[in-house]
């Protein structure tokens, strides 16, 4: 593919090459770091997003947030600028291809899903313990290098809990299809809602679907409110008892089982400590859900439920929000006609319902505001 900015020289230093993908927010050419001597991905941000504040804001937020992050299974960000106006950022350059790319040609084998689940829940840890949290966890987010080893991109909408809050009132950011199911609510995004993203991908690498099944927010919601995903040691009866479990985990509704689904993986190929345990214990990371709060999202334009203890583990209010978030997911489904929350598809090189999405929440209806009000409040 080419386009008019091949043979561009950005900031003196990076010469672009072909373009070799293209994002939701921006475009990625191939190039030369001149002063280096070495090949690096550029990713330039869209011109027609460039004037958008909250997009250009996202876009910086991206080299910031992966700047800060080192690890062997995360994009490497180099460096980032502008020139003129274009804004860029320099990345290590991979193969081009995805876990989106290997998962369409079928289900993949225990033992490649296992290592890919230990090598992206490594990266997770990482960006936890640095406070950020990724947000959109999918295929298309994993890129691969040239021996298949998977590499966490895109934190184009990963919060840190230093940052300022990123998206717009009535904006929710996110990809449907791999958003736990406090996320779809509305709900603020946590470390354990990346996790509960890497049990999608893991649920769908293995048996080709995903465990709930749609193309929208409400067909999704709607299918998780019609109960859990079968057991994959059901479905894969041959499968590893302990992998099917510990993916069949991180898909809990009950971020506590989570936690120590993700603490059993990384323990599972860690050396264990004298006493038994985990040398590699999934650490709640320094970030408290005050600091993540999303502004009012657009989905049901609630305000937070209160009282929710910022620490992890299991809690009588933390089942309320969850019962809160699938009563709200239900009210979704049926008054879901007369909401309007509108779906937009983002240009991308991986054409399903899998794309970063920014689900554009208008006010809703007087009356399904304070339905979903009520059903709030029904379960504090
Ligand atoms: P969205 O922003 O909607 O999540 P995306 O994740 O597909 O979309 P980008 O991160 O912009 O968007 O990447 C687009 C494509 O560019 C990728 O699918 C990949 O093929 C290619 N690409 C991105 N980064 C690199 C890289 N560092 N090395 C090689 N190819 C890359």
């Amino acid at each position: 593919m080419r386009d008019d900015l091949e043979g561009t020289v950005l900031a003196e230093r990076y010469e672009l090459g072909p373009v070799i993908g293209v994002g939701g927010m921006g475009v990625v050419h191939g190039a030369t770091d001149l002063r280096l001597q070495r090949d690096v991905a550029i990713k330039i941000l869209r011109s027609d997003l460039a004037a958008d504040n909250d997009a250009r804001r996202r876009f910086e937020d991206e080299a910031v947030m992966a700047g800060r992050l080192t690890h062997n299974s995360a994009v490497t960000v180099f460096d980032a600028g502008e020139d003129g106006s274009l804004a860029f950022l320099v990345m290590e350059r991979l193969s081009g291809e995805t876990l989106a790319h290997e998962m369409a040609t079928g289900p993949l084998r225990p033992e490649r899903v296992k290592a890919i689940a230990v090598d992206l829940l490594g990266a997770l840890q990482a960006a936890h313990g640095l406070g950020i949290v990724h947000r959109d966890v999918k295929p298309a987010n994993v890129l691969l290098t040239n021996d298949g080893s998977p590499k966490l991109a895109d934190f184009g909408i990963a919060k840190s809990a230093e940052g300022s809050t990123q998206t717009s009132t009535g904006l929710l950011l996110g990809t449907a299809p791999y958003m736990a199911p406090e996320q779809l609510a509305g709900d603020p995004a946590d470390a354990f809602t990346d996790l509960y993203s890497l049990g999608v991908i893991l649920y769908e690498a293995l048996t080709g679907e995903r465990p709930f099944p749609g193309d929208s927010p409400m067909a999704i919601a709607h299918s998780m409110q019609s109960g859990t995903p079968m057991p994959l040691g059901t479905r894969l009866p041959d499968l590893d008892p302990m992998l099917a479990d510990t993916i069949d985990d991180l898909l809990s509704r009950d971020k506590t089982i989570r936690s120590r689904s993700a603490t059993q993986l990384l323990g599972s190929v860690e050396p264990a400590s004298p006493n038994g345990a985990s040398t590699q214990r999934f650490q709640r990371p320094p970030i408290s859900d005050t600091q993540l709060d999303y502004e009012p999202t657009a989905i049901h334009q609630a305000p937070a439920v209160d009282g929710d203890s910022p620490e992890y583990g299991v809690n009588t209010s933390r089942r309320r929000t969850a019962t809160a978030a699938a009563l709200i997911c239900g009210a979704l489904v049926v008054l879901g006609g007369v909401s309007s929350i509108a779906w937009h598809r983002i240009a991308t090189i991986v054409p399903d319902v899998s794309t970063s999405t920014t689900i554009n929440a208008e006010p809703l209806p007087k009356s399904l505001s304070d339905a979903l009000e009520q059903l709030k409040s029904s379960v504090k």
